[in-house]
């Protein structure tokens, strides 16, 4: 088996891998680097024979129709990852044209990778070519798995993006997996732990409560898929009484995923979820801002979607509160809203007197769980991507007996066996 990196090295976006054994060539994810303007792709990669998707967010998926389109290659993933993808790529155009610069796809060719994708299932194995294929679920996202590749006497598995705990949304990721010989390890978190889940929850549910007792609105910036629903159910489990709104692209995130509740954690809960949250109509807006409620909006770093138009009116108000609900990528409006007390909107710049948080409800291993993953595995060769410290991170494996890998863009071909 060869590998290459295509992207994804010592950074976090633009996800591609390729993957060959004896003339099949199977590319693992193919996405951007989505907030950076205009995004960046993974190395460019000739007649692959499939794609196998591991999860729906653009940094996995934002550049599909540039293989879909030239080759019309088939796109293995689960079926809930066809709708997904389509929301995101149509938004990746949307975004596109607001900021005025060009995708190399259209509409018409988002259609074309939509109708090539074949759905897979989790624990089931398939054969491609010469590869037998297993997805595991890999508790990120509803839909998001691990890949597990065999060929040629060896084998592979890639971790896309995984989290081991369970979340309020779905159980961690699959933990009764195979002898695994090489591994492709995400390392978004590998410099840092998570705060405890619990504490975090009950500091929103906190500020939340004494945001509204002051009758003033809680504005809560979330991803679309994954943390909005996650964000709703933790306000839902905690039996808040007071409205909540959903409000932007997580609305439709929301109804597809609502689609797929067999994938989620516990089916009844979300629909009961949905019940006591409504979604926001653009016009009504205005006037949710005048009462005491939550919303909870995209985007989660504050680049774009109706949170910007939240954030300039409510920005002088003392009294009311924004939650960013995750790790903020530098240069991001929302990173600088942290480092300055500045909301920065293009050229127009806000002073925030709002009492601003940053809590974390992160879809990703954290440093102790990727140590304690890769020691249970004890696989004979590590590969590290998906992180801005992974030549750190495969030195500290190295510094424990692993023979670990960060690889960086040189085109380097590495054999496996
Ligand atoms: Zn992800
Ligand atoms: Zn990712």
């Amino acid at each position: 088996m060869m590998i290459s990196f295509l992207g994804a090295m010592s950074c976090v976006g633009a996800s591609g891998i390729l993957v060959e054994s004896k003339g099949t060539r199977l590319v693992l994810d193919y996405g951007t680097k989505p907030r950076e303007t205009p995004p960046k792709f993974p190395l460019p990669v000739e007649n692959p024979t499939a794609v196998l998707l591991s999860h729906a967010h653009l940094d996995h998926s934002g550049a599909l129709p540039i293989l879909t389109k030239k080759y019309s290659t088939p796109v293995y993933s689960l079926d809930i990852n066809k709708e997904l993808v389509e929301l995101l790529l149509e938004d990746s155009i949307k975004v596109s044209r607001e900021e005025g610069y060009e995708l190399p796809f259209s509409s018409f060719d988002v259609e074309r990778t939509v109708k090539n994708f074949v759905d897979v299932r989790y624990n089931k194995k398939i054969k491609i070519g010469n590869f037998d294929v297993t997805f595991f679920d890999a508790g990120h996202i509803p839909g998001s798995s691990m890949i597990f590749l065999e060929s040629e006497k060896t084998n592979l598995l890639y971790t896309g993006d995984f989290n081991v705990n369970s979340t309020r949304l779905i159980e961690g990721c699959e933990k009764d997996l195979p002898k695994v010989k090489n591994l492709i390890i995400e390392s978004t978190y590998s410099d840092r732990d998570h705060p405890e889940r619990v504490r975090e929850e009950k500091e929103m549910v906190r500020i939340v409560d004494e945001t509204v007792s002051n009758g003033e609105p809680v504005l809560i910036a979330a991803f679309a898929v994954g943390r909005s629903q996650e964000v709703l159910l933790i306000l839902y489990s905690y039996g808040i009484n007071y409205p909540v709104y959903l409000d932007g692209m997580a609305k439709k995130a929301t109804t597809i995923i609502n689609k797929y509740k067999n994938l989620l954690r516990d089916e009844n809960s979300f629909e009961e979820a949905l019940d006591f949250v409504t979604f926001v109509e653009p016009k009504n807006r205005k006037k949710l801002i005048k009462q005491p409620c939550v919303i909870i909006t995209t985007s989660g770093m504050l680049n774009g979607g109706p949170v910007t138009y939240y954030l300039k009116k409510l920005h002088k108000r003392e009294k009311s509160s924004l939650i960013l609900t995750g790790w903020q990528i530098e240069n991001t409006p929302g990173r600088i809203l942290l480092e300055t007390g500045k909301f920065i909107d293009g050229k127009e710049e806000f002073e925030v007197k709002m009492n601003v948080n940053r809590l974390d409800f992160s879809a990703h291993a954290g440093r102790k769980e990727l140590f304690n993953f890769i020691e249970k595995l004890n696989p004979d060769k590590i590969f590290c991507i998906h992180g801005d410290h992974t030549q750190e991170f495969a030195e500290e494996l190295r510094n424990k007996g692993f023979e670990a890998f960060a690889p960086i863009a040189n085109n380097r071909v590495f054999k496996i066996e």
